[in-house]
């Protein structure tokens, strides 16, 4: 009894900083262990994670950059929330502490390649972007974890720009990585205000009703209204799932019918004269995409 007693104790001390935020705070609904190479995300994929209404899944691509992630980080923190970072490698080289602190704080770092090359994985030489991939694994762990040890320990990948290729992901996959798309997105590569942006996001998620949502932490304006958003979610009775590297595959869910990978559209209308398989040379010359980072 005595031994249950401080084990309660106990449990009850270690609980006490989520109880900081308050009754109030958004909160972690559940976490979700993934694993087993699976490649989800409606944009791009035709399945998706197997959400519940109203369930989100919160990401941030291309950082860490200090000003803006940090703000992320502190909104996030507010309420007690736990999302997926996707780490350019060569801005967690140069800015490991700012991952550290989403280590520290409980989030999970992803990867998102070491130079996130203007003209997409998938349009250069294959071992060139393999090489990518693995120098960007090696950075975020480094930053993260403090060391390498030739296999990440967060195997959770999203490809710059959707620009996969079943070359890479064959490749990705059979190592156990995850690949992630996203089934709905803030926009927030294109101009607009810190309020149009909340104001289009919560209309796509009230529309979509659930999903992996993308967002940037390196953009000002999605540092801005994140804490509007995470409060306006919580009104709305959103629930925030925090997905975690796991052993196996999870349950998923099918596109329905009439699906069309959004992604595909897009590199075929930004990269008409650059087919895949073009050299790396002429795809340096290519103009940068204007569509989701
Ligand atoms: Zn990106």
């Amino acid at each position: 009894m005595i031994g249950r007693f401080f084990l309660s104790a106990t449990l009850a001390v270690l609980a006490a900083p989520a109880l900081a935020c308050g009754p109030d705070a958004l909160g972690v609904a559940r976490e979700l262990p993934v694993g087993g190479g699976v490649a989800v995300g409606l944009k791009t994929y035709p399945r998706t994670l197997a959400l519940a209404d109203k369930e989100l899944v919160l990401t941030f691509d291309d950082g860490p950059n200090p000003p803006t992630t940090a703000k992320v980080l502190d909104a996030l923190k507010a309420e007690c929330v736990k999302a997926t970072f996707f780490l350019i490698g060569k801005n967690a080289e140069s800015a490991p502490a700012m991952v550290k602190r989403e280590i520290a704080e409980g989030h999970t770092i992803a990867h998102h390649s070491y130079s996130h090359p203007a003209v997409t994985l998938r349009n250069l030489p294959l071992e060139a972007a393999k090489a990518d991939v693995d120098r960007g694994m090696e950075q975020d762990d480094k930053a993260a974890f403090g060391a390498w040890s030739g296999q990440t320990r967060s195997p959770f990948f999203r490809y710059p720009g959707f620009g996969d290729s079943p070359a890479l992901n064959d490749w990705l996959q059979k190592r156990g990585v995850s690949l992630f798309g996203a089934d709905l997105w803030a926009s927030d590569w294109l101009p607009m205000s810190a309020d149009q942006e909340l104001k289009l996001l919560l209309a796509r998620i009230q529309k979509q009703r659930k999903g992996i949502v993308l967002m940037h932490d390196i953009k000002k304006n999605t540092a801005e209204m994140l804490p509007r958003l995470l409060r306006e979610l919580k009104k709305r009775g959103y629930k925030i799932v925090h997905i975690v590297p796991g052993p196996a595959a999870p349950a998923l869910a099918s596109a329905p019918a009439g699906w069309f990978s959004e992604t595909e559209r897009a590199l075929a209308h930004t990269w008409p004269k650059a087919p895949p398989g073009m050299g790396a040379a002429a795809a340096g010359k290519a103009k940068a995409a204007p569509g989701p980072l």
